[in-house]
């Protein structure tokens, strides 16, 4: 083993990782990265499948976003926002991004993660209720598997189980609705659009049960993402909205992944008809080269919010980094490069054959579903295609294809047994092609091992 991991082993603690397992299977070191690929400390390349964490959407070695950062850092490597104080970078950020969200009147207030920007959307809507007297409306409504985050209030809007279990999360005040993954959940015979009838009918139900009144907001991630990338069912968002709207309930889209293209359009949101009162953004936003993130409101979420802060004296909230100056240059400088290569039309041009490849990849015997949209997308592995059955978690189907397929160069994740694919949204049609081929020959060794 390397220098590097064997100091690895004794000093890092390493998150999502199996902290037991990791000794025995060592660290996996990365050292250098150029457009899709990324490259061992042996020199092996990998086709980033997953565009590192679903971030680094212009791929490694993009030189405009290193000279960003170098000039930033000369001219002014930190400054705050804290009391009035202001600077360039975050500035123009803010401008670039409130003039391409579907949000009125946007107001920006930035971040370093998507966690702390989903916390922060927590922490305002509570503001904002007590500013508008309705200190009992401030209970939150996300979905199972939905993902999005880790703090104490973000692990508790997550719904998966690894990220709850043993943290003691979830608190109180927050409440989950069904997943909306209609291969999955659908039932015999009902059409995606019934599925997604009894959804929001579901959601509604919740509601009331609760009182209208005690509910202050949904989360909802246009695609979600870390809990399997459930693509909605057809109708879907444009019920959920209509409940919301009933109860006066505040929509936060959580645009963490789904953020510039992923989809295909700029937003998730264009992409489904979702008008959100708060959007979440991060990873893409600066193509994944500096931590960055932000929240964004709506006139009408932040008017409220700000008599309050002036009747208290101050909006006592903040982060030291949140809209630092070199991260903020470089997201800028990210920006403008998806507007200049026109990465929107390049998905547009590629994510059929990112989409097309995975539905083929359902006529393998080990493929239940293919979904996607854009340069997102999974195949659900399981033991039985007829009946959908999932394979026995215990033989962790999905993490060995995906070992096989980091054995074959390209890196990819598991979901449980659903495997996800987000490559660099720079990725062109024969690195797709060339990616799947890969994926299919870890699938077909996966196969030869179950049967
Ligand atoms: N929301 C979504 C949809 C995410 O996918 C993630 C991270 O993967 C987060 C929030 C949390 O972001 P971070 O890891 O930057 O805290």
């Amino acid at each position: 083993m390397s220098r590097t991991a064997d100091s690895d082993l004794a000093h890092l603690f390493h998150p999502y990782t199996n902290l037991v397992k990791h000794p025995e299977t060592g660290p996996l070191v990365i050292t250098r990265g150029q457009g899709v690929r990324v490259y061992d400390e042996a020199g092996k390349d990998y086709i980033e499948g997953l565009a590192g964490l679903w971030c680094t959407a212009l791929g490694w070695g993009e030189e405009r976003l290193v000279e960003a950062a170098a000039r930033q850092m000369r001219e002014l490597p930190f400054y705050h926002l804290f009391s009035s104080r202001t600077h360039p970078p975050a500035v123009q950020l803010a401008e670039m991004l409130a003039a391409q969200v579907p949000i009125d009147d946007a107001r920006v207030l930035f971040a370093c993660s998507g966690s702390e920007s989903n916390d922060t959307a927590i922490k305002l809507i509570w503001y904002r209720n007590n500013a508008l007297g309705r200190p009992d409306k401030k209970k939150i409504i996300a979905r199972e598997r939905a993902y999005h985050g880790v703090t104490v209030a973000t692990a508790s809007l997550t719904g998966l189980v690894n990220n709850q279990r043993s943290f003691d999360v979830p608190i109180d005040r927050i409440f989950h609705t069904g997943c909306p993954h209609y291969w999955r959940y659908g039932e015999k015979g009902e059409s995606e659009e019934q599925f997604a009838t009894r959804r929001a009918e579901e959601l509604e139900k919740l509601i009331l049960a609760e009182g209208p009144d005690t509910v202050a907001a949904f989360f909802a991630e246009p695609v979600m993402g870390a809990g399997g990338v459930i693509v909605p069912p057809a109708t879907y968002f444009a019920k959920i909205q209509a409940v919301l709207k009933k109860y006066d309930v505040l929509l936060v889209a959580d645009e963490v992944i789904t953020g510039f293209g992923r989809t295909g359009n700029m937003f998730g949101c264009d992409t489904f008809g979702i008008r959100p009162d708060m959007m979440t953004v991060a990873k893409g936003l600066s193509s994944g080269y500096l931590p960055i993130s932000a929240l964004i409101v709506s006139g009408e979420v932040f008017g409220p919010i700000a008599e309050e802060a002036g009747r208290i004296g101050v909006f006592g909230h903040g982060f030291t980094y949140g809209g630092h100056p070199v991260s903020a240059a470089v997201a800028v400088e990210t920006l403008k490069i998806y507007a200049e290569r026109d990465i929107l039309g390049h998905v547009a041009k590629v994510g059929p054959v990112l989409q097309r490849g995975l539905a083929a990849l359902q006529q393998h015997p080990l493929v239940g579903e293919a979904r996607g949209v854009g340069l997102i997308g999974a195949v659900e592995l399981v033991a039985d295609k007829d009946s959908r059955t999932a394979f026995d978690p215990k033989l962790a189907v999905g993490p060995r294809v995906v070992a096989k397929a980091q054995a074959h160069g390209v890196i990819l994740r598991a979901m449980g047994d659903a495997v996800a694919f987000a490559p660099p949204l720079i990725i062109s049609e024969a690195e797709i092609l060339d990616m799947l081929g890969r994926f299919r020959r870890a699938l077909d060794e996966a196969h030869g091992e179950l049967v």
